[in-house]
């Protein structure tokens, strides 16, 4: 049997259910219980164990599940993905010492399909587990339908996956699951590290102790640990930082912040955005059109909106500099914003 883990964000709403391919209720595996968001770096260091041939334990999933929905994930994702199985180890350091994690052989990339890439999102947006639950096919559990149970009928499926409707709060962890005494605690891993990066400071925070710790780490490690949100703002921070001569280069500086749009998606820019040291040194052109893209590239149709709406506010003068940026130009005239 064909096997692939399905790597995306997942959620659902209302209280329709599907029943999972009939013959395969046990070939079908989440990796975490309903209504738990599971957290990337847990879900992708199941992932990676499972693949390399340790055992984990996944909850046991009744046949009926919610018809959850899938959207694509972001480049962090692919990269931890990718850098973990170039690696084949992870280093984890904590307050007991440095713990190594050894993987026996590569993982194989092909088997790992990201929702929104080799895994296709209809135009709606999402792609369900079943896209005609109403159909007596799908009802008995034999889809042929669009929806991913459809899609990969007759395969091994693990879903790397939040199973929570939308604001759920409970959080899986790897505590909850067999990893065959391969891995230390990730959080106390997480906290150790930013422990570290707390204790920097503010004049050496990019090339300062922290920094060089953080350059030894391999880089596996360094990508499974990039999912805590400080500590990928920090990296995101020093490219900035580094691409700009130590923010001594202004002009570079805003060109670089307005690439974060095609780099990183529209996650990378509000990390940036968010801190004061970016805010402080960028010229305000570059902050405007950085602004100006975040929203245009989320993705998100409430902060497009939100964009519509401001962009007509603005003076002709604003409009002249977020327009000298190709891209908020191309938006603006493929939404008719101008008068
Ligand atoms: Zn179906």
């Amino acid at each position: 049997m064909q096997h692939k883990y399905i790597v995306g964000h997942s959620e659902y709403h209302g209280s329709a259910s599907v029943r999972l391919p009939h013959g395969f209720e046990h070939d079908i595996r989440f990796y975490c219980t309903e209504e738990e968001v599971l957290p990337r770096m847990v879900g992708i260091t199941m992932l990676s164990l499972d693949s390399l041939g340790i055992p984990i334990t996944t909850p046991d999933t009744h046949p009926m599940v919610p018809n959850y929905e899938f959207f694509p994930v972001d480049s962090r994702d692919i990269d931890a993905v990718y850098t973990l199985a170039h690696e084949k180890s992870l280093c984890i350091d904590g307050p007991h010492g440095q713990e190594w994690v050894k993987f026996p052989e590569g993982l194989d990339p092909q088997e790992i399909h990201f929702v929104g890439a080799q895994l296709p999102i209809h135009s709606s947006g999402i792609t369900r587990l079943c896209e005609s639950p109403e159909s007596d096919e799908c009802k008995s559990g034999e889809h042929n339908c669009e929806g991913i149970l459809g899609l990969y009928k007759g395969y091994s499926l693990d879903f790397v996956s939040c199973r929570a409707s939308s604001g759920a709060t409970k959080i899986a962890d790897l505590s909850s699951f067999g990893s065959g005494g391969q891995l230390g605690d990730f959080g106390e891993a997480v906290d150790y590290v930013l422990e570290i990066l707390r204790s920097e400071s503010k004049e050496t925070l990019f090339d300062g102790d922290f920094a060089r710790y953080w350059d030894g780490l391999p880089p596996g490690t360094q990508a499974v640990f990039k999912y805590n949100s400080k500590i990928f703002e920090w990296c995101e921070l020093r490219h900035a930082y580094t691409a700009s001569n130590g923010w001594r280069d202004a002009e570079t500086l805003g060109k670089y912040l307005v690439t974060q749009a095609d780099e990183g998606g529209s996650h990378v820019l509000s990390a940036l955005l968010k801190n004061s040291l970016i805010r402080k040194h960028t010229p305000h052109k570059y902050l405007l059109q950085a602004f100006a893209l975040e929203m245009i590239v989320s993705g998100d149709p409430d902060r497009q909106d939100a964009f519509a709406l401001q962009f007509k506010k603005q003076s002709v003068s604003v409009r002249a500099q977020l327009l000298e940026e190709q891209r908020v130009a191309d938006y603006v005239k493929a939404m008719s914003l101008l008068p």
